[in-house]
């Protein structure tokens, strides 16, 4: 990746075609913008300025697209996983060679910093990779053998999948929960968060060039109350995985009551950041930074609230505030920039209300608390860092979703525990500690889905990745993933050994 003026000029070119012609969706192997369809503009958070029209899909449009997944199912379902797998590796390299584009696009579309979408399509390819090499032992299961019987068991595909995922790193997640979908052998509807629809044309594109068979991968684009709603009610879909809030989970929970889905939600999190006296201090700052101030804070892992132990409050906080005050705020395309512009306006809105929110509940703005409208027009956010809270704050219980940590104090691992679970969520963890004794005991004790010792969050695909309480429903990564997307079969196969039992002999 270049420099600044090099990023945008490249990203100009990538983009054109965006500004030029509607996006629209891509249904049963054809882009199509339907006639007469409606359309929304799609902004950069950049300085809010269109960057192209975008349709707004219909129910009519997504039945469309849920009935070319249904027709399109059996083969696919029946190709040999040899064969999936070659046409997913064939996806990966592809999406390996447009990783400029997809970075560039993904910057400008979202606000996240150029530092970290760079990484953003080699780990899309990355996944299509793993999940192609796992495709041809998808349907394996396991012998279960009783004396006078043989149980096996084997997996097959629910059928056509809906996947609604959303704008904070949007070309990412769509891979993550896509590629585990087509290996098991399912098909795919995706409905693309309405704010950061680019990538996932991108990923659509891809699948036609790569040879994934029509009807196979649908892309709708538009509204999660019109076409997102539709999918998860259409009959055809079997299952449906939403990343998301926590509220838009119990929406599509309802909306899919009727016809009995089997749902996935990797949703909100308010995620606890624990730092003992005894920890190694300048990896513990590195990580407390970076967990929260990365990806501008629209991170579901992100570390929000930092609990912090009084021995070495003082030290540690003061540390902290000057590195977040030096943080590098800027354009999104220009290499130096650390935290870019929110994704929106509207979500620029809400973070930028929790710093009157601060001052009402009584904390202290101890950095940031400000826009920066020296900026220019985009959604910029001083990087800010709440200190003197505690945990019946707004600030401490509400997902904030932006680049703002919220500091609260401890004395003894009891308190730290009771701070780090009174929380509604429970998707990540994070302790900083040298003991380990402690460490086992807090693995044990703290209620989150995934936690993280002395480490910021660390990617293995074939962890389980999802969270606890109102932070989700249900796992990803490696067999996981096919657990949700595949249906377990037990057979039984008698040795004509046990006696029958009989009646009306
Ligand atoms: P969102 O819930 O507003 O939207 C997510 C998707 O759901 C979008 O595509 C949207 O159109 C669709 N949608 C909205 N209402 C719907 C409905 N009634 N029926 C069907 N679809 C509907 O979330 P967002 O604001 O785009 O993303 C931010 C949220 O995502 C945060 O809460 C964040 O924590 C969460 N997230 C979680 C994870 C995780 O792995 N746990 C990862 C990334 C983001």
């Amino acid at each position: 990746m270049s420099g600044h003026t090099e990023n945008l000029a490249a990203a100009g070119q990538f983009l054109r075609r965006f500004a030029d012609e509607t996006t629209g969706h891509f249904i049963d192997g054809r882009f199509e913008v339907p006639t007469g369809a409606e359309t929304f503009d799609n902004l950069t958070p950049v300085d809010n300025s269109t960057l192209g029209r975008v349709a707004q899909g219909t129910a009519e449009d997504v039945d469309r697209a849920c009935e070319a997944a249904l027709a399109a199912f059996a083969e696919w379902r029946d190709m040999p996983g040899a064969a999936r797998k070659k046409l997913l590796n064939n996806f990966a390299d592809r999406i390996v060679e447009r990783a400029e584009e997809i970075a560039l696009v993904e910057s400008m579309d979202c606000g996240q910093p150029i530092r970290f979408m760079k990484q953003a399509a080699i780990r899309g390819a990355e996944n299509f990779r793993f999940f192609a090499d796992k495709a041809p032992e998808a349907t394996n299961g396991q012998s279960l053998y009783q004396d006078q019987h043989t149980n096996f068991t084997m997996r097959t595909p629910v059928g056509p999948v809906g996947i609604i995922t959303p704008w904070n790193t949007p070309f990412m997640l769509a891979t993550w929960k896509i590629a585990p979908a087509l290996a098991a052998g399912c098909t795919v509807v995706h409905k693309p968060a309405e704010m950061s629809p680019l990538s996932a044309m991108i990923l659509a594109e891809i699948a036609h060039a790569a040879g994934i068979p029509d009807g196979v991968w649908n892309t709708v684009n538009g509204f999660g109350e019109v076409a997102g709603k539709r999918l998860t009610e259409h009959p055809a879909v079997r299952a449906v995985a939403l990343v998301g809030e926590s509220a838009t989970g119990m929406h599509i929970m309802r909306q899919a009551a009727a016809t009995l889905k089997r749902v996935h939600f990797e949703l909100g999190g308010k995620n606890p950041i624990l730092v003992f006296d005894d920890a190694d201090f300048d990896r513990a700052l590195d990580a407390v930074v970076f967990m929260i101030y990365s990806l501008n804070g629209q991170r579901c892992t992100s570390s929000s609230r930092l609990i912090i132990q009084n021995g070495i409050k003082e030290r540690f906080m003061s540390a902290l505030a000057e590195r977040v005050a030096n943080l590098s705020v800027g354009h999104p395309l220009d290499p130096a920039t650390e935290v870019g512009p929110l994704v929106s306006r509207e979500h620029f809105d809400k973070v930028m209300s929790y710093m009157d929110i601060a001052g009402t509940d009584g904390a202290n703005i101890a950095v940031g608390g400000v826009a920066r409208a020296d900026l220019g027009t985009g959604n910029y956010v001083a990087p800010t860092l709440f200190t003197e809270a505690d945990n019946t704050m707004r600030i401490a219980r509400e997902e904030i979703f932006g680049p703002v940590l919220t500091a609260m104090t401890f004395d003894t691992e009891e308190e730290a525990v009771m701070l780090a679970n009174d929380t509604p969520y429970g998707l990540a963890g994070y302790v900083w500690t040298t003991d380990t004794g402690r460490t086992m005991r807090l693995a044990k004790r703290l209620e989150a889905g995934m936690l993280w010792f002395n480490s910021e969050n660390n990617r293995n695909l074939p962890s389980p990745f999802g969270g606890m309480k109102a932070s989700g429903v249900g796992r990803d990564g490696g067999d996981y993933s096919f657990d949700f997307y595949m249906e377990t079969k037990n057979v039984c196969i008698a040795h004509d050994l046990h006696t029958m039992p009989v009646l009306g002999r």
